[in-house]
């Protein structure tokens, strides 16, 4: 199956971008995934091709008006979830990336300038979805992280299978740490039990690092991961996860 993504975009030159190399590129040559980059200033309907005009109430800036956006996306109706990259949307997780990865695919809306005018989100049924609680100047590369997360979870996309399975977040934890060779560099040496050959041990030293890592960098995941494990009423850890 095809993941069907269409990105619609003031600047459709950004992609596939620095998705246009390695994995992604090889997944996206043999059809794993395809990508539609739709100009949204094609949906304008004066002679100056606007898509943008003053903020109602005033203040800097220039707002994506609704009827531009409204038509852009009217004209994809691919039937895959419907995304708009937003600072003020639910933050990127990767049980989200999870969800869309293992659907048909997804519409993308980026905004530009200050944003996009607010009635076309209950309008077009759209979900607001940020990629961190920073400001970028355009949903462009919002799109670009959020397709690189799916993208490489597309089966047959990844060299080892198993690389994508025990990784940061899928547990609720960050992920343990990774040494390789040499085993001694700089006078800094790989922790011993990694060593030692011993499965046993190296899973239980890899278990109490992500835990103690994600406690100490993370006690947000933290609070979520104990807080899942305490108390699971029916699938309740499944849900917690899924936030
Ligand atoms: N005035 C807005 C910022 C607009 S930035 C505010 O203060 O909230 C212009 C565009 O960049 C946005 O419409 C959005 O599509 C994109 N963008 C900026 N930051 C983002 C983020 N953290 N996550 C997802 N998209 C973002």
């Amino acid at each position: 199956m095809t993941f069907a993504v269409t990105v619609l975009t003031l600047y459709p030159e950004m992609f596939p971008g620095p998705l246009g190399i390695s994995l992604a590129r090889r997944a996206l040559d043999a059809g794993r995934w395809r990508l539609d980059a739709v100009n949204i200033r094609d949906f304008a309907v004066d002679r100056h091709r606007t898509v943008d005009d003053t903020p109602a109430g005033g203040g800097a800036g220039m707002v994506l008006r609704a009827d531009v956006l409204a038509a852009a996306i009217d004209s994809v109706a691919t039937g895959a979830p419907l995304i708009a990259m937003t600072p003020r949307g639910k933050p990127l997780t990767q049980a989200r990336v999870r969800a869309l990865a293992a659907g048909p695919g997804v519409t993308i809306l980026c905004g530009r300038f200050e944003g996009l005018d607010e009635r076309i989100f209950a309008a077009r049924g759209i979900e607001e979805v940020s990629v961190g609680d920073y400001v970028l100047s355009g949903g462009e590369m919002g799109a670009l992280v959020l397709l690189d997360a799916c993208v490489r979870l597309l089966p047959g996309v990844m060299g080892a299978p198993s690389s994508g399975d025990e990784e940061s977040f899928d547990s609720g934890l960050l992920e343990y740490p990774h040494y390789t060779r040499p085993a001694e560099w700089e006078g800094r040496t790989i922790p011993e039990v990694l060593r030692s050959g011993d499965h046993a041990r190296i899973a239980a030293w890899r278990k109490s690092m992500a835990e103690t890592d994600t406690r100490l960098r993370r006690p947000d995941l933290w609070e979520r991961h104990e807080g899942a494990r305490v108390d699971p009423p029916s699938g309740a850890r499944h849900e917690k996860k899924d936030e």
